[in-house]
């Protein structure tokens, strides 16, 4: 039989594709959105006609024409990347993998240390069967993880983080820093106490705008003024947050004149081959691997043994339900990057928010312990996997007319079966020139589609007229 293997994104995921060439040969077909028009087709002639028996590819390969397909393999399944959110057909690959092995009898595998809450509800519901591996590669004991407490510390970095950085250039071991991208919405938060600030009815993060100092949830639209001094502890330092890597490259600089730092992120990667020249140069002569979540995935270089977050907080504070989720999946994967060699590793978390349950459960590397928590809290909040959300994008050029048109759906879409959230302005308000709100809807799969048809049908034209182009979203994974 045929297979298909899945990962997140090609380019990141050069080590699995070796290995699988290694051990199948010619039998393997790789396919990446770097492939020309030509090459794509001749790639997908051989695999339909059965010469290339397993293909390897991100996620439009889970429709590549395998002859008897018999495997779909989903590996690191809880990856957004699964998901095409931007342009139609709106699906996940994951989702569609796990339908095409149920019309063909065959299996699905879907793989992760840090499993999607949806994926691991339905296998304690039994829906899918649920298979441990408890112990690491070659048995390989779990690193050693400290969190500081930086209400404490002194930002960027905190003593121990200085300390242990020093021992392995000292040592000549290689060091991975994780700074996560400057937050694409600034938050506000205490630096006294670690408070940020949360809507009172969906429990995201209020998002600051500069203009008028508020704070606005991005999915019911609640907001206020930026109080002058902390509800929780009644501090007066209050301010909006969110850094970048270059200023923390800058500290480092400082402190470890002599160390030699490769910096990994978006803007020293845009080039093609940029992020392997860099990995290379990191591999041969670097000492430190500064960068955002890239350099948490897949890397598996033995000379790593310190991994330091040096601000969980940002990942923790994105306006979106799956916040925490997200955290403690990027936590335990970048834990995961040291401590591959004979040499154990230790890996260092800097936050505000120490008793945040992400951070708390990552520290144990305690999944389930994490996942029973953050399921009981998803039941009580309605949020997936016990119900679905319908995310309905309204975009346009003139502000009002988007603003109207959302309220129009919004009203039309209230139903005794349906929870309306918003509309409210999307957490990126302007993006290359539109106005861009939203409508977030709560409800069980049958109801929402019934309700949106509903009022599509009837808004359309409406919306048509007034030049706003409204995408519904369907188990949405990003809110952005
Ligand atoms: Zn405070
Ligand atoms: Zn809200």
């Amino acid at each position: 039989k045929g297979a298909i293997v899945l990962v997140p994104e090609i380019s990141l995921t050069p080590q699995t594709v070796r290995r699988f060439k290694g051990w199948f040969g010619e039998q393997v077909a790789v396919l990446h959105s770097g492939l020309s028009e030509g090459e794509r087709y001749d790639a997908w002639r051989m695999v339909r006609e059965g010469m290339r028996r397993i293909v390897i590819g991100a996620r439009s390969a889970v429709f590549a024409p395998v002859p008897d397909l018999g495997l779909i393999v989903v590996d690191e399944e809880h990856e957004t990347t699964y998901k095409q959110y931007d342009t139609s057909p709106r699906y996940n690959a994951r989702d569609v993998a796990v339908v095409r092995m149920k019309m063909s009898k065959g299996v699905a595998i879907l793989g992760s240390a840090t499993p999607s809450l949806e994926s691991y509800y339905n296998a304690l519901k039994g829906k899918f069967v649920l298979v441990r591996l408890p112990e690491r590669i070659r048995g390989r004991p779990l690193p050693e993880v400290e969190v500081v407490d930086m209400r404490k510390g002194r930002w960027p970095f905190s003593d121990l983080l200085l300390e242990k950085v020093r021992e392995r250039l000292e040592r000549r071991e290689k060091v991975i820093l994780l700074q996560n991208r400057r937050g694409y919405a600034a938050f506000v938060q205490c630096p006294d106490c670690g408070h940020v600030f949360r809507c009172p009815h969906c429990r995201v993060s209020l998002t600051y705008h500069a203009a008028g100092r508020n704070l606005v949830c991005h999915y019911c639209g609640f907001r206020k003024k930026v109080p002058s001094s902390c509800p929780n502890c009644g501090g007066v330092h209050l301010r909006p947050r969110g850094l970048g890597t270059e200023r923390v490259e800058e500290a480092l600089e400082r402190w470890f004149p002599e160390a030699e730092v490769v910096r990994m992120d978006l803007d020293t990667t845009g080039r093609k081959g940029a992020h392997w020249r860099l990995l290379d140069r990191f591999w041969s002569e670097g000492d430190v691997l500064l960068g955002t979540q890239m350099v948490a995935k897949g890397l598996d270089y033995p000379e790593v043994t310190l991994v330091g977050v040096v601000s969980a907080d940002v990942s923790l504070s994105l306006p979106d339900f799956r916040a925490g989720e997200r955290t403690f999946q990027l936590l335990t994967q970048v834990a995961g990057r040291t401590g591959r060699g004979d040499l154990p590793g230790e890996v260092v978390i800097q936050t505000y928010s120490p008793k945040e349950r992400a951070i708390r459960f990552a520290v144990n590397h305690d999944f389930e312990g994490y996942a029973e928590e953050e399921l009981r809290e998803r039941k009580a909040l309605g949020y997936p996997p016990f119900k679905r959300l319908l995310l309905i994008r309204f975009r346009g050029k003139e502000e009002a007319e988007v603003r109207e048109v959302a309220e129009m759906y919004g009203e039309a879409l209230k139903s005794d079966r349906i929870e309306v959230l918003g509309p409210a302005e999307a957490p990126l308000g302007r993006l290359r020139g539109y106005f861009r709100w939203q409508v977030l809807l709560k409800g069980d799969h049958v109801s929402l589609h019934r309700a949106w048809a509903e009022a599509d049908g009837r808004l359309r034209p409406e919306a048509r007229r007034r030049e706003v182009t409204v995408v519904p979203d369907m188990d949405p994974v990003g809110m952005l």
